[in-house]
């Protein structure tokens, strides 16, 4: 392991810990990224000093909340290059609700039959049951781009697909089960020269590369903070201010207001207007420790890590012909994750047999059914790096898949002694 990894490491230590006897692997960060003292230190902090309501009290302890809540959003604003700063901001709860706000904001209210929303085949569930679910009640189309035997979008198809009644792009920026990187900056292309809006779900990529908004040019840009070495229960939606000025807001309730009388109400501004009641403000403020965390690391070497460890995994994986992989092969562009099966091993079983030995991977479908449909295969084995991995972690997965092999092997060679002998 070099000293760089070394030293991140030592900011986590959960990364100590130990699973029953084992020393644990953590490779399940596509799913959640583990938090650095930097950043749960905040929570410390901020309930032991300055614990406040926000935008309501005149006094210390709320105004000291309020600055570094609000604060908070232009931190986030500029980590992913967006210039409007905390207006262009909303913290919401997670991905799937800012996918949601915009759902709701722009979707229900503005698309009817014989609009269309085009989205891809390799969606997380956050995306495509929304755009299903809002195509169903305002009797739009949803229509998917194409994904090749490598995991890549058919560009072509996208070109046919994204006509003039396209109202809405929605891309996932990675795939979390290919690590295919998508070409979304080409994509808001298309889609801009038909009119349409690009909503992008950056939920794998903020965390692992550096993005910038304005480059994509995408109108909408989602992220949740626990992918990111952030916490649970905040996520972003970036969203260009004059689309979020004249967008109707998603939740009703106080804070997101200017006047209420009895008979109606005006909206406050964005960010606020999409933020109603108490918002998560020890999450937001600890949030932009986790920007400012990953800053220091280097998005560039935090990407460079990712790419390293991924390549490794699969090659180490490419030396067995009992492996499938998904997605881009090695040597392109792909994220730090490698979705695989063993052949003859259920990918619950050999995910079981990896806790008993601290190795935490993920199994099933990750929340994109359609996709494994697509894929024709039931599920699949998901490990996902963060720059606190190592190679050698990377062998103690492939070791035990080795052993995982010798024992279904020897109990297939025992069930068949018993079969024909016995
Ligand atoms: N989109 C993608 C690509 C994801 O990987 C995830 C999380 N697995 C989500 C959306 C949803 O994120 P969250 O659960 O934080 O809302």
């Amino acid at each position: 392991m070099n000293e760089d990894i070394a030293a991140v490491r030592e900011d986590f230590p959960i990364l100590q810990r130990h699973v029953g006897d084992e020393q644990l692997v953590y490779l399940d960060n596509a799913a959640t990224t583990q938090t650095p003292t930097q950043v749960y230190d905040v929570f410390e902090e901020f309930y032991g000093t300055y614990n406040a309501n926000v935008h309501r009290g005149i006094h210390t302890l709320s105004h000291e909340a309020s600055v570094a809540y609000e604060e908070a959003h232009d931190r986030l604003a500029e980590f992913v290059g967006a210039s409007g700063g905390r207006e262009e901001l909303v913290f919401t709860k997670n991905t799937t609700e800012s996918i949601n706000l915009v759902a709701y904001g722009v979707g229900l209210n503005e698309l009817g039959p014989g609009d269309n929303v085009v989205t891809t085949e390799m969606e997380h569930h956050a995306s495509l049951v929304t755009w299903q679910q809002v195509a169903k009640r305002t009797g739009a189309e949803v229509r998917f781009i194409r994904v090749d035997e490598d995991g890549h979008l058919d560009m072509d198809h996208a070109a046919e697909l994204i006509d003039e009644n396209t109202q809405l792009l929605s891309v996932v920026h990675i795939s979390n089960v290919l690590g295919t990187v998508n070409p979304v900056a080409e994509l808001a292309e298309v889609a801009h020269d038909r009119d349409a809006l690009v909503f992008v779900d950056g939920a794998q990529a903020v965390p692992n590369r550096r993005v910038d908004v304005e480059e994509i040019d995408a109108d909408f840009y989602a992220f949740s903070g626990h992918k990111m070495a952030g916490p649970t229960g905040i996520g972003c939606l970036y969203g260009k201010k004059h689309l979020l000025e004249s967008m109707e807001p998603f939740l009703y309730g106080g804070e997101m207001i200017r006047h209420v009388t009895y008979e109606d109400s005006t909206w406050n501004r964005p960010p606020w207007k999409f933020e109603a009641g108490t918002p998560p403000i020890a999450e937001g403020i600890a949030l932009a420790a986790a920007a400012d965390y990953l800053d220091e690391v280097g998005m560039d070497t935090v990407e460079e890590r990712e790419h390293e460890l991924a390549q490794y995994a699969l090659e180490r994986l490419a030396e067995r012909d009992d492996v499938e992989t998904y997605g881009p092969s090695l040597g392109e562009d792909r994220s730090g994750l490698v979705a695989f099966n063993v052949d003859g091993l259920h990918g619950h079983d050999l995910s079981a047999l990896l806790d008993e030995r601290g190795i935490a991977v993920r199994a099933g479908d990750h929340c994109t059914q359609p996709l494994h449909d697509r894929l024709d295969i039931p599920g699949s084995v998901r490990a996902s790096f963060y720059l606190y991995n190592t190679t050698e972690e990377i062998d103690l997965l492939l070791d035990a898949v080795d052993d995982a092999r010798d024992e279904l092997d020897d109990h297939l060679e025992s069930n068949y002694h018993e079969l024909v002998y016995e």
